[in-house]
Formats: structure tokens, C-alpha cells, sequence
């Protein structure tokens, strides 16, 4: 009887390692709980670190879903091997070609976007307009010195930015752009993108870089001082005139040595599924993965118009890019 008990405990676990750093996910994953009754056990760090842990962990490690916030990670994990290809036709359906990783070698897909998040610019609406900076390359025009903010280059989220650079523009420009943001800095680069945006409002910063669901959880906050901020910069989707703005996808995958395999599969397609799609979008502020999920946002909706165009570039080109611009990072000062 107990050890029945027991073995259907077991059966009934899904452990979870994730860089998903938002508060409102909670909901979700109590939601599988209640609907499948199976426990979720979850282990939080940031991108770098879960991939340091699975390949310490080895063939011994507990994880059977892994979730990680940027495009690249994704990628160096799956060429690392420490996702397990899994086929499953609710996933396929649900989610582009473009937002997930080609299929493996015995057909199966290695991980699955589950969310997007574009890389946008905020800017002090007192001193500058939209036409200011509709380009990433603007950020680094001279006449701005002194006036940017932005998180450490070496944050996944700048390096696939700075990577996206390097397949538009090509190395020896974005070395050059790169300087250029440098030269711009109106303080060496600390905190995270919510710091840069209140660099912005308090004044110390003409303009900053951001993701846009940070921008969106201080439009939407019930906070006053968070409103506040929001209220005093403008946005602007860099590019819509030329290959588009910076978009970095948030996915999942199965891992390598899942033991709870079932459950794995059967959460990523909770994950893609309407109701979870509908989560991150007002609970984070991210764009569905998901093809044909509606969703209301009035922060998403009040940034961008209605819709923006994000450029088009392969997630492993980006993936590819890393070293060569952290070593141009490296170059330029660019901590
Ligand atoms: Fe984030």
C-alpha cells in the first residue's frame, strides 16, 4: 500500500529548472497542479547558471524541464546536448517553425519558444522624440554623449541584441556602434533593465535600453511611483524601417536525462496552450508564442500601436555570435 502510495508520488513530480524570473508565473505553475494533479518541484537561477548545473549534474541530474529567457542560451544548450528532442504534435502545432529549433536528427524538436519579448528604447519625453532613436545605430550618434543607460553587455539580453547587430551590420560596424554606446554611457552599466528605465525618469539618463515587459509592468503597475516612471519616458520599436526591432524569445525544452519525461511533454504543451499563452501575455507582458492565441494588453497595445515589425534572423546566427562580440565588448570597455 505505501509503497504503492509512493510509487505514485513519483509518478506524479515534474522538476522544473528555470531562469524565468517573474513573480507572476506562480499562477502557472499552481494551475498545472490543480489541473494534473502533479507536483512541481522548481529550482530558480538565471540562464548561465542552470546550464552550469546541468553540465555538472551529468546524467545524474533530477531536471526534466528546463526554462530559459533568451535565444542564444537556448541555443548553446541544445548544441551542448542538454536537451532532450521530444516530438509532439500539439507543440508542432501550436508553435511557429521560426520561434523553435530545427528538428534533431531522429526528428524530434530540441525546444520550443514559448514567449517573446522585444529589445526596445525608452527616452527622457522632455528632451528627445521617437525620431531621436528609430534605430539602434542612433544610439550611438556623438551628439548623444552622456545620455544612454543600459544594463551590462555581457547580459544574455544584450548579447543576443548585440549579436543581432553583428549579423545586420557586420563585425567591424557593430565594433564600431559598440564604441559609439560606450562613448554615450551616462554611467557605467549597473543593475537591471527596471534600473535603466528609472535612470531615464530620474533624469540622470537622456535614453535608455529596455525589454518591453519591464516597461509594460510599470505602465500597468498599481504602485504610483512605478506609474510615474512609466509616464515620463516615450518608447520607440528601433528599426521599423529598416530589418526591424530586436526580439528575444523565452522558451522551454525537455532535458537531456528527464526521468518524468511524460510530464515534461505534457507541461511544455500546457505551456503553449491558450490559457498558459494568455498568462504571459497579461501576467508578464510577453507575446504569445503561440499561433491564433487573442490577448488583451492595454501596455503592449499602448507601446506599440497595435503591432511593430521585428526583424527576421536566425536564432543560431545569434547563438553563433557571442564570442566574437564579447570579445569586442572586451575591446571597446564595454562592461
Ligand atoms: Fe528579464
Amino acid at each position: 500500500m505505501l509503497a504503492t502510495a509512493s510509487g505514485m508520488a513519483q509518478d506524479k513530480v515534474l522538476n522544473i529548472y528555470s531562469a524565468r524570473h517573474y513573480p507572476t508565473d506562480e499562477a502557472l505553475y499552481s494551475d498545472f497542479t490543480k489541473a494534473t494533479g502533479i507536483k512541481i518541484n522548481r529550482v530558480d537561477a538565471d540562464d548561465a547558471g542552470i546550464l552550469a548545473r546541468l553540465k555538472a549534474e551529468g546524467a545524474a541530474s533530477p531536471a526534466d524541464v528546463i526554462l530559459l529567457v533568451d535565444a542564444a542560451r537556448l541555443w548553446r544548450a541544445e548544441v551542448d546536448g542538454l536537451f532532450l528532442p521530444v516530438k509532439s504534435a500539439k507543440l508542432e502545432a501550436a508553435i511557429p517553425a521560426n520561434l523553435r529549433a530545427k528538428p534533431a536528427d531522429n526528428g524530434g524538436t530540441p525546444w520550443f519558444g514559448l514567449s517573446t519579448r522585444a529589445r526596445v528604447v525608452v527616452f527622457d519625453k522632455l528632451k528627445y522624440s521617437k525620431a531621436d532613436f528609430d534605430s539602434y545605430e542612433k544610439l550611438a550618434d556623438p551628439k548623444f554623449k552622456g545620455q544612454l543607460c543600459i544594463r551590462s553587455g555581457s547580459h544574455p539580453y544584450n548579447l543576443s541584441l548585440f549579436g543581432a547587430m553583428t549579423e545586420h551590420l557586420g563585425p567591424q560596424k557593430t565594433e564600431v556602434w559598440l564604441k559609439g554606446l560606450v562613448d554615450n554611457m551616462a554611467r557605467s552599466p549597473k543593475g537591471g533593465d527596471s534600473d535603466q528605465i528609472k535612470g531615464v525618469a530620474s533624469g540622470e539618463c537622456g535614453v535608455a535600453v529596455t525589454n518591453t515587459y519591464y516597461l509594460a509592468r510599470m505602465m500597468r503597475s498599481s504602485v504610483p511611483a512605478e506609474k510615474a516612471v512609466a509616464e515620463k519616458v516615450g518608447v520607440v520599436f528601433p528599426n521599423q524601417t529598416s530589418w526591424g526591432t530586436h526580439v528575444n524569445v523565452a522558451g522551454g525544452a525537455v532535458a537531456r536525462h528527464a526521468k518524468n519525461t511524460d510530464n515534461a511533454i505534457h507541461f511544455l504543451e500546457y505551456l503553449a496552450s491558450p490559457a498558459a499563452q494568455n498568462h504571459f501575455a497579461n501576467g508578464n507582458n510577453e507575446w504569445p508564442a503561440a499561433k491564433g492565441v487573442s490577448f488583451d494588453n492595454p501596455a503592449l497595445k499602448a507601446m506599440t500601436g497595435g503591432s511593430f515589425k521585428s526583424e527576421l534572423i536566425p536564432i543560431s546566427a545569434v547563438g553563433m555570435n557571442q564570442i566574437k562580440v564579447q570579445q569586442m565588448l572586451d575591446r571597446v570597455g564595454f562592461k
